[in-house]
């Protein structure tokens, strides 16, 4: 039996296909350039197109400075991106903002825009799930989907820097903390740092991109030499092999001691402290015993531990400690000599919960919250998109 919403392909149209245009941030700077020679059209046009990208303009139309003959001429050999944002939802009173968007083929990916006072951070995505697998995590529940395109992890940031600018903010900052581990899409997830803090494209200083990865040695050593002074965050979550081959199975491959040798390199070479992040599971990982063993293991370093209450995740026998227990972890570990804090709870929803609005959508059957229609009747096409991405993946 069919998927659900899956079109028979004797009973679609007889035309062909339509050849799916390129987005706009997929083409080599290279091939834009010849693109634009070809049409007869200035250099400084592109930077014109490119800076209505940057502040995401949704079409080409928008782009009122460029002739309108260039504009019609763009519009048959681009799209302005490749995202088509699906659902969304909102969380403490508006300042946290998450959009699930579907990818060419039908991958869905979430991004979380968080306001604060003096920044706006986005939480990104690099791949659709996750290869990892980590037991507390709701990437790692649904099968792992595909590693995204520069341009898509770009486009992401593209979008959520359109949604501030509307609001009269600036996208400040990005966390690689959404779904999908950075370093196992290594070469996309470098292009995007570069290609988002191009001044003339983003302009988000690569000190304000934090890389988040489960610990994947080979590319933590490879970081060095990109020159890119972007901040480590490891997610350790246990200092003893014996519990983190649970809790971050890649750990089996990459032991812990050596993870943090590698990241203390990048530290050393880069001059950037590395955050180390903490999942917080009661009864698993916030012990004396465990508060000791990541004294020892990070004591003297360039350092700094953030540690996150667990965000829950159905169907995972994890539970948040209370805050007094997280508070006496933090103290265990301030007194070993650590730079300690405690993320927010608004920070925890949001920058945790990445995964989580994909599997409520999913659970949802793809209804709730559709993205500027709740309920309407023509919901089924992104309906059985959200169900079948899962059902590909
Ligand atoms: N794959 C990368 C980046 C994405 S996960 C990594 O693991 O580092 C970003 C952070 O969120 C990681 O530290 C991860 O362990 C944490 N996280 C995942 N699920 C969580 C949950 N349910 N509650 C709290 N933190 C979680
Ligand atoms: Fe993947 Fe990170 Fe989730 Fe682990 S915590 S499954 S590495 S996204």
């Amino acid at each position: 039996m069919g998927r659900m919403g899956a079109k028979d392909p004797s009973t679609s149209s007889l035309a062909e296909p339509q050849p799916v245009k390129p987005a706009l941030l997929s083409v080599s700077n290279a091939d834009l350039d010849s693109w634009f020679a070809e049409h007869r059209a200035e250099p400084y046009r592109l930077r014109q197109v490119m800076s209505w990208v940057g502040r995401g303009a949704g079409s080409f139309d928008e782009m009122r400075d460029i002739p309108q003959a260039l504009r019609a001429e763009l519009d048959a050999a681009f799209r302005v991106s490749s995202l088509r944002p699906i659902a969304r939802s909102d969380a403490d009173s508006g300042l946290t903002t998450k959009t699930l968007y579907e990818l060419d083929g039908g991958h869905t990916v979430e991004a979380v825009v968080m306001r604060y006072t003096d920044r706006s951070t986005l939480c990104i995505s690099s791949q659709a799930g996750c290869p990892v697998g980590c037991p507390f995590c709701a990437t790692g529940k649904f099968p792992f989907g595909r590693n995204l395109r520069a341009n898509e992890i770009e486009e992401q940031a593209v979008a959520s820097a359109a949604l501030l600018a509307a609001e009269g903010r600036r996208l400040s900052h990005v966390v690689f903390m959404g779904m999908g581990e950075p370093f196992v899409n290594y070469a996309a997830v470098i292009d995007s740092v570069r290609r988002m803090s191009d001044p003339g494209r983003l302009g988000i200083s690569p000190r304000r991109i934090v890389l988040s990865t489960s610990g994947i040695i080979p590319r933590v050593e490879q970081l060095v030499s990109e020159k890119l002074p972007v901040t480590l965050a490891v997610s350790l979550h246990a200092a003893r092999d014996e519990l983190r081959d649970v809790l971050v199975p890649i750990n089996r491959k990459y032991p812990v001691r050596d993870l943090v040798a590698a990241a203390q390199g990048y530290a050393t070479a880069s001059g950037r402290r590395v955050s180390y992040e903490w999942v917080m599971l009661d009864g698993v990982n916030n012990t004396e015993r465990d508060a000791h063993e990541l004294g020892a293991l990070l004591k003297g370093k360039l350092a700094h531990v953030n540690l996150i209450p667990f965000n829950p995740v159905d169907d995972t026998p994890y539970h948040a400690p209370s805050r007094n227990s997280i508070n006496r972890f933090k103290e265990a570990l301030v007194a070993a000599g650590l730079n300690v804090t405690v993320r927010d709870t608004r920070g925890r929803e949001a920058d945790a919960a990445c995964g989580q609005l994909h599997e409520r959508w999913a659970r949802a059957g793809g209804r709730a919250e559709r993205f500027g229609d709740p309920g309407g009747s023509d919901s089924g096409e992104a309906t059985s998109s959200a169900v079948s991405a899962l059902s590909d993946a």
